[in-house]
């Protein structure tokens, strides 16, 4: 049996941005956690790698150098679509698209230069409340902890001890394939990435989408179909058929070769993030609803959390009772929270066209409007406010 402080379990984004975070509070963190990890960096993981500015912007707080030294495509621009009409998001870049695995296995790389201790093949099997703490047993040990972080994913075993009735309603699907394709592709060569909400207009509660992407630092598109499920009762989407359906670069016979799923745990206020000695970080938390984006939010989950674990463990105090109302009021908090609100009227609505061709007429006087935000790299981070996570004008 070994006693340790703090146990965090998945070593995913959320996982080691909250490690990462509570050394920036205190390098004396480095002695007191363990992160633990069922696979080995680097790991398969099914994801379309693509990061937006909010979690570019805590890895650049955390000391990364941007861009990040691994294989990655830059957007400059999204193009949200519905039927022919496009709304254009712009920023430099808007987002940008690594390969999942090499990103996972750099970020765990940076964690271990920093000195945090991650036990990688090590899988949580048990977790039981003791007084005093939580005592968890893994393939190859028994810890007692005085708290633990839950960053084991969208099925891991934290959420289901903290939301006992689980919400299976909160729970999207995605399908994913990954194609070769060429440099001189214009996804490539102008810096493009298409998220399409046609189908939306029959039984979809979402998008298609496509990003050019490296893999292996050969280039490749990455398709996909995301369906939120926000509204439980309405009838579900054939993804594989939308998928196939909607590849719009002419390479419908490959697309469904080697399609892979995976569910989503998105984010509502209602959820529940914590209990007295186990708070949720990332998907065990809760993706955005609205587009299924997960790497960034759970980068700046890190934060909210490791200032809540800070403090309790100042305090001797670990119920986390004020982590939900931290969380909320948060940039990031905020930011789940608008897509949200975004998510449950149009995935509730879009079966109306009126709706959609309102939404979308919304949408092009609001990006017109929103103030840019600079060029990313050339930021001084002392200077960085709020995330950007709007951006862009529109065109057409
Ligand atoms: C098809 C698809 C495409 C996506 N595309 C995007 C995208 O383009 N952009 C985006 O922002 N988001 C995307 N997402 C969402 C994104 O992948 C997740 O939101 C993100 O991985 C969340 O990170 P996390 O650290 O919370 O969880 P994870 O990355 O899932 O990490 C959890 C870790 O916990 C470990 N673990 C689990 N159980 C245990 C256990 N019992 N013991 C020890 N370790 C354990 C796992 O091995 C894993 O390493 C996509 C998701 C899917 C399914």
């Amino acid at each position: 049996m070994q006693e340790i402080d703090l146990l965090i379990i998945g070593s995913g984004p959320a996982g080691i941005s909250t490690a990462l975070h509570l050394l920036q509070q205190d390098a004396g963190w480095s002695e007191r956690m363990i992160l633990l990890e069922k696979a080995a960096h680097p790991r398969p993981k099914l994801c379309a790698g693509g990061v937006t500015r909010i979690g570019l912007e805590a890895l650049r707080d955390l000391g990364m150098n941007l861009p990040l030294p691994i294989p990655n495509v830059e957007i400059e621009e999204a193009r949200l679509v519905y039927q022919d009409r496009v709304i254009r998001v712009r920023g430099e870049p808007e987002f940008v698209v690594y390969n999942r695995i090499e990103l996972d296995a750099y970020l765990s790389d940076f964690a271990r230069q920093q000195g945090i201790n991650i036990r990688e093949n090590e899988s949580v099997q048990t977790i039981s409340l003791n007084p005093g703490g939580f005592e968890v047993e893994t393939s190859q040990n028994t810890y007692r902890a005085k708290a633990i972080v839950g960053a084991d994913g969208s099925k891991g075993i934290t959420r289901r001890l903290v939301d006992k009735h689980e919400t299976p309603s909160r729970v999207a699907r995605v399908i994913e394939t990954v194609n070769p394709a060429k440099d001189n592709q214009p996804q490539f060569t102008q810096g493009y990435a298409i998220f399409d909400l046609t189908p939306s207009q029959e039984s979809l509660q979402g998008y298609y989408w496509e990003f050019p992407s490296r893999v292996d630092n050969i280039p490749s598109l990455n398709r996909g179909v995301y369906d939120s499920r926000i509204a439980p009762k309405r009838e579900k989407a054939n993804l594989p058929g939308i998928l196939k359906e909607l590849t719009v670069t002419g390479q419908a016979e490959s697309t469904t070769a080697g399609l892979q799923g995976h569910p989503l745990h998105w984010f509502s206020p209602s959820n529940r993030f914590s209990i007295p000695r186990l708070l949720l970080v990332g998907d065990a938390a809760g993706v955005d609803p609205l587009f299924g984006e997960g790497i960034g939010p759970a980068l700046a989950y890190g934060k909210i959390a490791a200032l809540e674990l800070h403090n309790a463990y100042r305090k001797s105090d670990y119920s986390f009772k004020y982590y939900r109302l931290r969380l909320l009021v948060s940039n990031v908090g905020r930011y789940l929270g608008s897509r949200w609100l975004v998510a449950w009227f149009s995935y509730h609505l879009n079966w109306s066209r009126v709706f959609m061709h309102g939404l979308w007429s919304f949408g092009k006087i609001m990006f017109a409007l929103w103030p840019k935000p600079g060029p990313l790299y050339s930021m001084n981070p002392s200077k960085v406010g709020s995330a950007g996570d709007q951006t862009g004008d529109s065109v057409k």
